[in-house]
């Protein structure tokens, strides 16, 4: 796989028991983009990242990746796909009580089998250990890389989680609100930080940010999502208040009308 993955959308569709996540989205992502997707609550903005690594499958319409579509990546394909797929959660998913250089080697695991992943974890070689800690630098934080990762703070676990993903020697960054849970001004130096280093990588980043502004300030396009439909989908200084309404101001009539 080459760098810059790309990621097509034609007439997708997810439906979960009751609930259709995503109504007939196209959307096409380039090689080296940087998209935001934005929108409330439930509007369907991680079941569409989770299409771009293989962990979700449509359930009408066509998803590809690097022009194949999923549907014809077979078990062994897709388990490489997500390993090259840096994708970062919400809850970040790091062990807490491993170091912190252990945590971004975890990264590389999906692409060695057992025996090889436990050698990594316990016993790194220096020229794995050297790498990290250059990956760390590139983060900011390459003193903490024997730290055990519960004593950082949020900003740095975050930084952590980026390491890591880079150290998948990802084609692409997708982050799920990567930054829901720090301040404003952490959230602001992460975004920049997942920013510079997808232009420089020549990286694809596609995240989804509860924050209108700081995706509309970072992020050169913005796809706007409600109820599974795409509201809008253009250049973020084509966006103003009118794409935000559009998004939001519904929900606020339809709490007035639900009383609540
Ligand atoms: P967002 O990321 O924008 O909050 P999601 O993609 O998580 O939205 O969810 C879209 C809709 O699909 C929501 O109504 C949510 O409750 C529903 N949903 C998401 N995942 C599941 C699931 N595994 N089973 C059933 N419903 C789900």
């Amino acid at each position: 796989m080459t760098k810059g993955a790309d990621f097509l959308l034609d007439q997708v569709s997810v439906q979960y028991q009751n609930t259709l996540a995503l109504d007939e989205v196209t959307l096409t992502i380039s090689p080296g983009e940087a998209v935001g997707l934005v929108g409330p609550s439930g509007s369907g903005k991680s079941t569409l990242l989770h299409l771009f690594n293989g962990r979700g499958q449509p359930t009408d319409g066509w998803a590809s990746v690097s022009g194949k579509r999923l549907i014809d990546y077979g078990r062994r394909d897709l388990k490489q796909l997500r390993s090259r797929i840096g994708f970062i959660d919400q809850g970040l998913n790091l062990v807490p009580n491993l170091r912190v250089s252990q945590n971004v080697i975890a990264g590389r695991l999906g692409q060695v089998g057992f025996a090889k992943s436990l050698s990594m974890l316990l016993f790194p070689s220096r020229a794995m250990l050297r790498e990290v800690h250059e990956l760390l630098e590139r983060v900011g934080i390459p003193e903490k890389l024997f730290e055990r990762t519960d004593r950082l703070s949020g900003g740095q676990q975050q930084r952590v989680a980026l390491a890591r993903a880079l150290f998948q020697k990802p084609v692409a960054l997708i982050a799920d609100e990567p930054v829901s849970s720090v301040d404003p001004a952490r959230a602001r130096d992460t975004i920049e930080l997942l920013t510079r280093i997808s232009r420089e990588e020549g990286l694809t980043l596609c995240m989804s940010l509860h924050n209108f502004e700081l995706a509309r300030e970072h992020l050169p396009r913005l796809i706007g999502l409600r109820d599974g439909k795409v509201v809008f989908d253009r250049a973020s200084e084509e966006i103003g208040d009118e794409q935000f309404d559009a998004l939001y101001t519904l929900e606020k009539n339809e709490m007035w009308r639900d009383g609540s």
